[in-house]
């Protein structure tokens, strides 16, 4: 099974796809991430990546899409996997489409997370991770359930991503808008969109994916 995590930033993608991959043995793509590991290890895409996300802006296309597919090609993925805040162009999602057909695979759903504006900046200002598994938290909604302990794997250092301020979360917002939002038209018309409320408790939401993906496995 081959899924899209849509939606804009800090409505929940992440946490939900962590669930998802764990639940029905799927692996988890985010672009996201894949770009921080590589500017943390500082490559050469690594450090031009950085620039760009803590502006807010998107990386180029042919980077996320070279990332990918040299991704997707790996054993681990062979079963199903969730793409995490990949596409985020109409290039990319062609891309992706072209992709998958060469590579006989094919999207099972493209599941839209909605969230009201307001909380979206809310959920982002308030995310942290756990430094050494990466596991989610947010200060008031997804809090450790020992102060101070990740849940996962016990580690006590967190840290919060450089682009998770205010600011620009309004510049992500609006190149979230201006880039992505189309995307949702792009799958509707290809029959595959299935529409979530994600203003609801995670794991609520995390229930009508569960309900969406057991419709059409
Ligand atoms: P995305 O991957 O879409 O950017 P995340 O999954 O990282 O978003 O979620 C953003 C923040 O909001 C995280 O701190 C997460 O714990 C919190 N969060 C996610 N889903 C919900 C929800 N349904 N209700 C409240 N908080 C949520
Ligand atoms: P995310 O972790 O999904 O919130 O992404 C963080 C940042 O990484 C974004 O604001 C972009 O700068 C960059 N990024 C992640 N995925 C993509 C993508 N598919 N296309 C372009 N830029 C991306």
């Amino acid at each position: 099974m081959d899924l899209i995590l849509l939606g804009p930033p800090g409505a929940g993608k992440g946490t939900q796809a962590t669930t998802i991959a764990a639940k029905y043995g799927l692996i988890q793509l985010s672009t996201g991430e894949m770009l921080r590991a590589a500017a943390a290890a500082g490559t050469e895409v690594g450090r031009q990546a950085k620039a760009i996300m803590d502006k807010g802006e998107l990386v180029p296309d042919e980077v996320v899409i070279r990332i990918i597919s040299e991704r997707i090609d790996q054993p681990d993925c062979k079963g199903g996997v969730i793409f995490d805040g990949f596409p985020r162009t109409l290039a990319q999602a062609s891309a992706l489409d072209k992709l998958l057909r060469d590579k006989k695979r094919k999207l099972d759903a493209v599941i839209e997370l909605r969230v009201d504006d307001t909380k979206l900046v809310e959920r982002i200002v308030g995310r942290f991770t756990c430094a050494k598994c990466g596991a989610g938290y947010h200060d008031r909604f997804k809090r450790p359930k020992v102060r101070g302990v990740c849940d996962v794997c016990q580690g006590t250092e967190f840290t919060r991503r450089p682009d998770d301020n205010a600011e620009t979360v309004t510049r992500r917002l609006m190149v979230y808008y201006r880039e992505t939002a189309p995307l949702t038209g792009y799958y509707y018309c290809k029959g595959n969109l299935r529409a979530v409320d994600g203003m609801a408790a995670i794991e609520q939401v995390g229930q009508e994916i569960g309900a969406v993906l057991d419709a059409v496995k």
